[in-house]
């Protein structure tokens, strides 16, 4: 069996001022005492630089890069940016950039590629609506399988590249899916990789799960079978949410 290192990985949203460095600070020691995992804080661009530079075991990253390398593109940030601030990697395909900024799979395709260009590892989102989930679990698989595919960029490698199934209601609501539902999906998941990228990338690659976790439910959902981490929005906001999902892993 391939063995994948567990990731666990916070996206800070558009939530974080200077005065949150000393959270920033605190997860990273929480990440410094576990050399047997991967830890990274996916922080406002604002706050690139200055978590960087105190951070020693997490990756710091973006949430977001643009498809172009410059441009006039007014208020997007590039992947050279982000890299010379300090970033390691950046998410693409977030399902609130989907939603409110109309990203199409392949957007996402293309920023994952110009991000490692640049240097950048990057966690690719994907993930169904509620309106999808109600139609069924095949409809479901079949939904997030084909977005997957679409949304992967040209030479996804397993050393760079990272999944994140985050089912679009489970995100901020509350609502966790349940174990045997994210076992089914992330085993869809890893068939979809292997068939499309080969068998040695396609099991090599970590598929991460996103929504509502937490330090009640981390336990369950890390043990169950292909999740390979956790992409964390709410509880990762400070260490001390934070600490017990990291403990899990
Ligand atoms: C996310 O933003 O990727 C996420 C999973 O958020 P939350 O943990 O708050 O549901």
């Amino acid at each position: 069996m391939t063995e994948r290192r567990k990731l666990i990985a916070g996206n800070w949203k558009m939530n974080g001022l200077r005065a949150q460095l000393a959270e920033i600070a605190a997860i990273d020691a929480l990440a410094a005492g576990r050399r047997d995992i991967d830890v990274a804080l996916y922080v406002p661009a604002t706050l690139i630089a200055s978590a960087a530079e105190l951070a020693t075991a997490t990756l710091i990253g973006a949430q977001d890069c643009h498809r172009e390398d410059a441009g006039a593109f007014t208020g997007n940030l590039a992947a050279a940016m982000l890299a010379e601030a300090g970033a390691g990697g950046t998410l693409v395909g977030h399902s609130e950039r989907r939603q409110y900024q109309h990203e199409t799979s392949g957007d996402v395709a293309a920023k994952a590629a110009r991000a490692h260009n640049h240097d950048l590892s990057v966690i690719l989102c994907v993930g169904e609506t509620l309106e999808t989930r109600e139609k069924g679990d095949d409809v479901a698989h079949g939904f997030v399988s084909d977005q997957l595919v679409d949304s992967l960029p040209e030479g996804a490698d397993a050393q760079w590249l990272t999944i994140a199934y985050e089912p679009v209601w489970a995100i901020g609501t509350g609502k966790v899916a349940t174990p045997p539902q994210i076992a089914a999906m992330h085993a869809a998941l890893r068939e979809t990789l292997v068939k499309t990228l080969g068998a040695e990338t396609g099991n090599a690659m970590r598929i991460l799960y996103g929504g509502s976790v937490s330090g009640e439910n981390a336990a369950e959902i890390l043990h169950t079978a292909n999740v390979d981490g956790a992409l964390v929005g709410g509880a990762s906001l400070t260490a001390a949410k934070f600490a017990p999902i990291v403990a899990a892993a």
